[in-house]
């Protein structure tokens, strides 16, 4: 071998047909979970991390890369994972670093039929190829979770804040929300399809948290994310508070939606991510092609921006700003 290349050795994994905390002594395990199979007759597989605790406690599933482009969950979990001490640990984490294998080996957010599995849950087990995978999903990862973490980041051609979505309302769910640390806390009951929903539709306090950008490694953002999720995990009682606390100072929205451009052209979006806008701020502006302003956007009422496009080629219709409305959520 070359002299500029380091050889490692890594550890072997178990593969196994779901995830069972009872499956596992105390202590670290690496599993691949045998969802479907390929073409060649190749189980694939979903790898996870457990950490399995000496002391009784929740099952945690923190999930990445449902969304098989948005990668930053994955660091966050081997991160996260290394300052556990399954000897002071209450229950179990189970970490799935990619749960959309195939959308991950693609650099793709969908499933390979162009399917959003963010959208088909709880999937069919006599469906087509999503929708199975999504079944298999469900039924081999998901359901034994007591809590979720669903990690996620902003979709190609956006960017967003470190913001945590939940529904607000149920307590347990709020409570984990907020010990995240994020910089925006939206109030969102969760969409039919969505894991989260899936989850929360069995009782199970269920947040996404949206880590930057996809398709990249943001460092900081994985290593505040890191810090927020171990929090949540401390105020859950599966580990003891470390040294290092998130700040606890999220702005929470009541609701939040997308303003959408009326024209096509060449957009720039003014307003700085996670800054508050007040109404009539202006937040973007569109010219065509000669350079010549076609439209001014201003904010339709006061609030944050949680999210906005990077994408400036924009046609009828293209996202331009994800505007949170604070305040409590709906009673
Ligand atoms: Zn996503």
């Amino acid at each position: 071998m070359a002299d500029w290349i380091e050889p490692h050795a890594p550890g072997p994994h178990t593969v196994v047909e779901r995830l069972d905390p009872d499956d596992f002594a105390p202590g670290f395990h690496r599993v691949g979970v045998h969802l479907v199979d390929d073409a060649t007759a190749r189980p694939l597989l979903a790898p996870a991390l457990v950490a399995r605790g000496a002391h009784p406690g929740p099952v945690v599933g923190i999930t990445a890369a449902v969304h098989g482009n948005e990668l930053n969950g994955i660091p966050t979990i081997h991160r996260l994972f290394r300052t556990f001490d399954p000897a002071d640990l209450r229950g179990t984490v189970f970490g799935v670093t990619i749960a959309n294998v195939p959308g991950y080996v693609r650099h793709d957010r969908l499933y390979p039929d162009g399917k959003d599995l963010n959208r088909v849950m709880p999937g069919r087990g006599d469906g087509d190829e999503s929708a199975v995978y999504a079944a298999r999903l469900r039924e081999r990862v998901l359901d034994v979770f007591e809590v979720l973490i669903d990690l996620h980041t902003a979709s190609f051609g956006r960017v967003n804040t470190l913001y945590v979505r939940a529904d607000l309302r149920d307590p347990a769910t709020a409570r984990l929300a907020r010990a995240i640390g994020a910089q925006i806390l939206v109030h969102n009951a969760g969409a039919d399809g969505t894991v989260r929903a899936t989850a929360a539709g069995r009782g199970v306090p269920a947040i996404t948290v949206e880590i930057g950008d996809p398709q990249v490694i943001d460092r900081a953002k994985v290593r505040t994310s890191r810090i927020g999720i171990r929090d949540a995990l401390e105020s859950l009682g599966v580990v003891t508070a470390d040294a290092q606390q998130a700040t606890p100072n999220a702005v929470e929205c009541a609701r939040s939606y997308w303003l959408y451009t009326d024209a096509g052209g060449l957009l720039e979006v003014t307003a700085p991510l996670g800054a508050k806008v007040e109404a009539g701020d202006r937040i973007a502006t569109l010219v065509d092609p000669w350079g010549q302003l076609l439209r001014v956007y201003r904010a339709p009422e006061p609030g944050w921006v949680v999210g906005k496009s990077t994408n400036p080629v924009a046609r009828t219709g293209s996202r331009i700003l994800h505007l949170g409305i604070e305040g409590p959520p709906p009673g």
